[in-house]
């Protein structure tokens, strides 16, 4: 195709910021992103493509070219984060309490520009672009997206998508071949015992100290099962809820954390989990509740696809803008679930940390802002992964 990136990109330039602090401005929670997909719809409408809705807040978008060939969708997110901007930037949030604090404002203007780009390149186009934006990535919202058929119809044939990535430096782009990011499953313990008075306190179970022995068993358990190198296992606990009077034993207590798993063992690593819970807390006399759900699975890149996706980036950006090593991470992304439906995928981060910028700060934190320079990187980048797939595999 003859499109010359770096000047249709750069025309788009102010549109595109613009359109990031629009989104940013304007954040929405996983499932409640009512104004973030009808601006979607209205824009991928008014470049021509076919819509539809998807899971309430999901929109796809497909842009079917001139030519015949296959099918790339092309994955971003829609959902913000519960977190309080405060930091006098002049497009910070309106929404009290939620922020756009992982980037994903970056990646619904990322592919939103991109299909306006190709949107006007059509007749050229060998094959099928599929532009899918996904509600509550914080959460889990693959699944209601696949259950509501956003893999089918056209069925894409390779998935791509891209996360902008503020622990990287600036123009640096993390990929790598196989498993990349691990799974990550969601607890809830409920550990029973028996409330009573501080002062007697034999006439109760404590389900507090039931609690300390859990944490030390599951901490044991993810330090010494596993070998660190082939079977990466990491439990957290980010909750404890016990109690509302410091002179008395409580009747419950709740733990929450996550289970991460980097290797293909995932259930077997929770079967061992919940017996281990159950048995601590049987030995300290208490009943326990356990509740595991998915957040993500696994996320496994395709071999030809991360090729594929190198070779761009060291055309487009020097080949000593390629991290291969230690890209891999106990981070999950539910684009995992769409690859998992039997769908080659490639997911891939681009470095855009700038200590002079300030936008070195950790996703999810209050600190958390982009430089924004990597939008229009991150366009050609993507798009022509895009394209490259569609015309290597007319
Ligand atoms: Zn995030
Ligand atoms: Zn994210």
């Amino acid at each position: 195709m003859n499109i010359d990136f770096k000047k249709e990109i750069a025309a788009l330039h102010d549109e595109t910021i613009a359109l990031r602090r629009d989104i940013h401005q304007h954040p929405e929670l996983g499932f409640q992103e009512v104004r973030t997909s009808a601006l979607v719809e209205e824009k991928l409408k008014a470049f021509g493509l076919e819509t539809k809705r998807i899971a309430g807040t999901g929109i796809v978008g497909v842009l079917k070219g001139g030519k015949p060939g296959k099918t790339v969708m092309l994955r971003c997110e829609l959902d913000a984060l519960p977190i309080t901007e405060d930091n006098g930037l002049p497009f910070c949030s309106v929404n009290p309490g939620v922020m756009h604090a992982c980037g994903h404002d970056c990646h619904a203007t990322v592919s939103l520009q991109i299909a306006k780009i190709l949107a006007a390149h059509r007749d050229e186009l060998p094959g099928t672009v599929v532009f899918m934006f996904q509600p509550d990535e914080e959460g889990a919202g693959a699944m209601p997206m696949i259950e509501g058929g956003a893999l089918e119809d056209p069925r894409p044939d390779a998935i791509l998508g891209l996360h902008v990535w503020s622990q990287y430096p600036f123009g640096k782009v993390a990929l790598a071949p196989g498993p990349t990011n691990a799974s990550s499953y969601y607890f809830k313990l409920t550990i029973h015992g028996r409330d009573t008075s501080g002062y007697e306190p034999e006439k109760g179970v404590s389900p507090i100290i039931c609690a300390a022995h859990v944490l030390q068993a599951i901490d044991s358990m993810q330090a010494f099962e596993y070998n660190t190198v082939n079977e990466p296992t990491l439990i957290t606990v980010g909750m404890i809820h016990a109690g509302n009077y410091m002179i008395n034993i409580p009747d419950s207590c709740e733990i929450q954390g996550s289970i991460r798993c980097l290797f293909d063992g995932e259930k077997e690593v929770h079967a061992r989990f919940k017996e281990l819970v159950e048995t601590v807390c049987k030995a300290m006399r208490c009943t326990v509740d356990v509740e595991i759900v998915c957040g993500n699975t696994m996320l496994t890149n395709d071999e030809g696809l991360y090729e594929m996706g190198k070779k761009v980036v060291e055309e487009t950006l020097g080949a000593d803008a390629v991290l291969t090593k230690g890209v891999r991470g106990m981070g999950g992304d539910d684009l995992a679930e769409f690859f998992n439906e039997g769908i080659p995928g490639l997911y891939y981060m681009i470095g855009m940390g700038n200590p002079e910028k300030g936008t070195t700060a950790q996703h999810h934190n209050k600190d958390f802002m982009v430089d924004e320079d990597i939008l229009d990187v991150a366009i050609e980048l993507q798009m022509k992964m895009a394209l490259r797939y569609l015309e290597e595999n007319c």
